[in-house]
């Protein structure tokens, strides 16, 4: 049987693509037919977020990687198995949780066999970013934590630098309050062992700085 597809040729975004009554459920399956933007074509399939419906915070990277295209569920390669790890040693549950990205498919470019990461442009940002924000209004985070700059730039704004700012609480442009560390993915390619650790160490103490925040008072 033909896969259902959620067309909206021409359109800038996918924002005529999402329910008029929106449930986790339906943005989900919303999503998994859509074709806003160029990126339908390159990716597998729409890798959608995952985890709590009811999380206290919101991770957001970037977009899919190859593990994550073909398994369909995000945050599952190497970055996200340091991610986990990261999340364990900061004491926070990843089943209380949320994880997802701010362009939901894989963007690569072929390097001999290989599919290799492809920054997304502006325009996929922008056209992806409907399925994001109907995330937020469903599942109603208290607080969004950007992993890297493109989702950083995209959820808080142009102007925000994650080397200078990293682990502040700001306004986001999409409702609940926003902080951004690096993206995982940037550990695993510091130069040596030492910077990894060292990458590792800041990283952890960013994500403990979020679970204190998160904490009751
Ligand atoms: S990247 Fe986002 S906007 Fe583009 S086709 Fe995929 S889900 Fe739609």
């Amino acid at each position: 049987m033909p896969r259902l597809t959620s067309r909206a040729p021409g359109a800038a975004t996918a924002a005529p693509l999402i329910p008029a009554r929106p449930t986790w459920a339906r943005v989900k399956e919303a999503a998994a037919g859509c074709r806003a933007c160029p990126l339908w074509e390159r990716g597998t399939q729409t890798v959608f977020g995952e985890g709590s419906r009811h999380p206290a915070a919101l991770f957001i990277g970037e977009q899919p990687g190859n593990e994550e295209d073909l398994a369909g569920r995000p945050f599952v390669g190497p970055a996200g198995r340091l991610f986990d790890r990261a999340l364990a040693e900061a004491g926070i549950d990843r089943a209380q949780t949320y994880v997802t990205n701010v362009v939901k498919h894989f963007k690569w470019e072929p390097r001999g066999k290989r599919r290799i990461h492809a920054k997304p442009n502006a325009g996929e940002v922008r056209a992806c970013r409907p399925w994001l924000e109907a995330e937020i209004l469903v599942l109603k985070p208290r607080l969004l934590v950007c992993l890297g700059a493109t989702a950083a730039q995209s959820v808080i704004g142009k102007d925000f630098r994650v080397t200078r700012q990293r682990g502040e609480v700001v306004p986001s442009l999409v409702g609940p309050l926003a902080t951004a560390t690096v993206h995982p993915s940037s550990i695993l390619r510091a130069p040596d062992d030492a910077a990894r650790r060292e990458e590792m160490r800041r990283f952890v103490e960013d994500l403990a700085r979020i679970r204190r925040f998160l904490e009751p008072t």
